[in-house]
């Protein structure tokens, strides 16, 4: 994948490789010209007319020359395909964002958040490296070695020969060596993904650590797993501190012995001074290549298993946003509705049916764990039902079109969420961008009034301004479900869904937000699940789950006359109301 969105940037990918073709010949050049330099200078000087001074200042400018157009041309390089592999990271980055912000809940629920960071960071920037770095420390390594060792071969082959030899031998070497260094760089690599998901946890769990004295637990585990890592490091370190000192113990000897060698052959006559000097910086040309060559081979490891991870979130199948554009209806119909999660055995609803008009009013009712919450994930097709179980408008949701499905309901969940952004940020959120102004702010302050916010916000500073989620003030989780019923109220959406949302204010507000629900001017369809019976007294439907099925239903007084569960729930919630309690 990144290398097909590399095509896009290929004339400055080529132009970058022609430049670094470019600056490595002008690295061979310099090396052949300060050979011709000392030989010029020497016995053997190619032109005897002129004088030492005026060679060396004719070869400096020469060097001069060459150094700038290498200067110039290493740069180009640099940019053209460093900045390439920037915007490829950047796409890629964008494109996986993209893609998982379209992968079903289902997906979600299993990924964990560190390992989603990690694939969108480290990653993400392994493979930019393949593409940078590699590409440029490649194509040296491809022009500097064989050009080396071509200068080196014309200059002296007997020479050459056996060089070639021992650096065969060291690139052998080094590539054996490598699944040893992949296997310190995995561990590393995993040392840090398990610290960032350590702590991640530590602090989103802050309370929970801190009220149950387990910070002492959490902080000797984080002190292990640090631990851990520096010695994975340092074991990564020692065996690259071994792997460096053996190149360059090794090109150090070999230089050592192309001096003796090489001597020997000026004495004999074989070669000039000016050519072993040649001879040697060729040598020491070679030094960073060969390195290159063993960063690469380790780079290409990595940024597989990092090519395997990234193309694992892409492989995911995207939710189909593709169906029917049509004008719709908020009615509700649910026919024989049995689901269940993915590896959970039991299901979490069982033969479900009920139909709610446009307008109407439903209310689920139920322990812990009926599935209310459920219910309300399918109509919004959060996850998918079976094909021909909820209707909305008459169509079967998993033929409509996702936004305009989802565009028809404002939904207030149990556990609400709030973005690092003002409180008035907050509640604009699901507001259509293209209402206006002016109405969007009638909508606030309609909603805020509505969700009882306003006396949370007289008591903050900055009002509607104050910056509210992580990294923002702390609110209360009543304030926090009062914003998310803002949101709600504010979206205008002609279907509202509360998930026991009203639990978040008094009775008396409850009371008022069910009002003017139910105002004629809204006449939206609601759907509310709660704890607090009298949420949905005055809905049209009630229904009342139990381990996923409805035991009872109809409106209030139906099942009151029914004196089933719902009756003695309902005198124990007034009773208590009575005594004072507020349910
Ligand atoms: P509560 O009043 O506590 O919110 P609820 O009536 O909303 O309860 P649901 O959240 O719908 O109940 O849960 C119904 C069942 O489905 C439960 O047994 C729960 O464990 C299971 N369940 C809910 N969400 C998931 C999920 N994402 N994956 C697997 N099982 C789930």
């Amino acid at each position: 994948r990144p290398f097909t969105m590399l095509a896009r940037h290929w004339v400055a990918v080529t132009a970058g490789i022609g430049a670094v073709v470019g600056f490595c010949a002008c690295r061979l050049w310099i090396a052949r010209q300060i050979g011709e330099t000392v030989d010029a200078l020497g016995e053997s000087r190619i032109d005897p007319d002129l004088t030492g001074e005026e060679i060396l200042l004719r070869s400096a400018l020469w060097l001069i020359t060459i150094i700038v157009a290498e200067a110039v041309l290493r740069y180009l390089a640099r940019r053209w395909i460093i900045d390439s592999s920037r915007k490829v990271e950047a796409r890629l980055r964008r494109d996986l964002m993209g893609h998982m912000s379209r992968l079903p809940l289902t997906w979600h629920d299993r990924a964990s958040t560190g390992d989603l960071l990690s694939r969108m960071t480290q990653d993400v920037e392994l493979l930019r490296f393949l593409i940078g770095p590699v590409i440029m420390y490649g194509c040296q390594a491809l022009v500097i070695v064989p050009g080396a060792v071509i200068l080196m071969t014309n200059l002296s082959p007997s020479v050459t020969l056996p060089i070639c030899g021992v650096f065969a031998l060291l690139l052998a070497t080094m590539a054996a060596l490598m699944p040893r260094l992949q296997k310190y760089s995995k561990r590393v690599q995993e040392g840090i993904a398990a610290i960032s998901q350590h702590a991640q946890e530590s602090f989103s769990g802050i309370a929970v650590v801190l009220s149950f004295a387990k910070v002492r637990g959490f902080t000797d585990r984080f002190a292990g797993l640090n631990e851990q890592y520096v010695e994975d490091n340092m074991a990564m370190t020692r065996f690259r501190a071994l792997v460096n000192l053996a190149v360059h113990t090794c090109t150090d000897l070999v230089l050592l012995a192309v001096l003796v060698l090489g001597a020997l052959e000026v004495i004999e006559g074989n070669l000039t001074t000016g050519e072993l000097f040649q001879f040697l910086i060729l040598l020491g040309l070679l030094v960073w290549p060969l390195m290159a060559i063993g960063m690469i081979l380790g780079i290409i490891h990595r940024a597989h298993a990092a090519a395997v991870r990234i193309e694992e979130v892409f492989d995911a199948t995207a939710e189909s946003t593709s169906g029917t554009t049509v004008d719709l209806e908020s009615s509700l119909r649910v026919d024989n509705l049995t689901f269940g999660y993915e590896d959970v055995d039991r299901p979490a609803l069982e033969n479900i049916s009920f139909s709610l008009p446009a307008g109407a009013k439903l209310g689920l009712v139920g322990p812990v764990g009926a599935g209310k919450s459920t219910l309300m994930h399918l109509v919004l097709r959060l996850y998918d039902p079976p094909r021909g179980t909820i209707f909305v408008g008459g169509h079967d949701i998993l033929d409509l079109d996702l936004s305009t499905l989802r565009g028809l309901f404002a939904f207030a969940p149990q556990d609400p969420f709030l973005f690092s952004d003002t409180i008035e940020g907050n509640v604009r959120f699901g507001i259509s961008t293209d209402f206006a102004t002016d109405g969007s702010q009638t909508a606030i302050v309609d909603a805020v009034q509505g969700s009882a916010l306003e006396q949370d916000i007289s008591s903050l500073a900055l009002g509607m301004d104050t910056v509210v989620g992580e990294r923002g003030v702390a609110l209360s989780g009543g304030q926090k479900q009062r914003v998310s019923l803002a949101r709600a109220l504010a979206a205008n959406r002609s279907t509202i869904m509360l998930d026991d949302t009203l639990s978040a204010v008094d009775y008396t507000t409850e009371s008022r937000i069910l009002k003017s629900l139910r105002g004629s001017e809204r006449n939206q369809t609601v759907i509310v699940a709660s704890h607090r019976l009298s949420a949905v007294a005055d809905a049209d439907l009630i229904l009342s789950l139990r381990n996923g099925r409805i035991v009872e239903q109809g409106d209030h007084a139906t099942l009151l006359a029914n004196g089933g569960a719902y009756a003695a729930a309902w005198r124990a919630q007034q009773e208590s109301r009575a005594l004072g309690g507020e349910d």
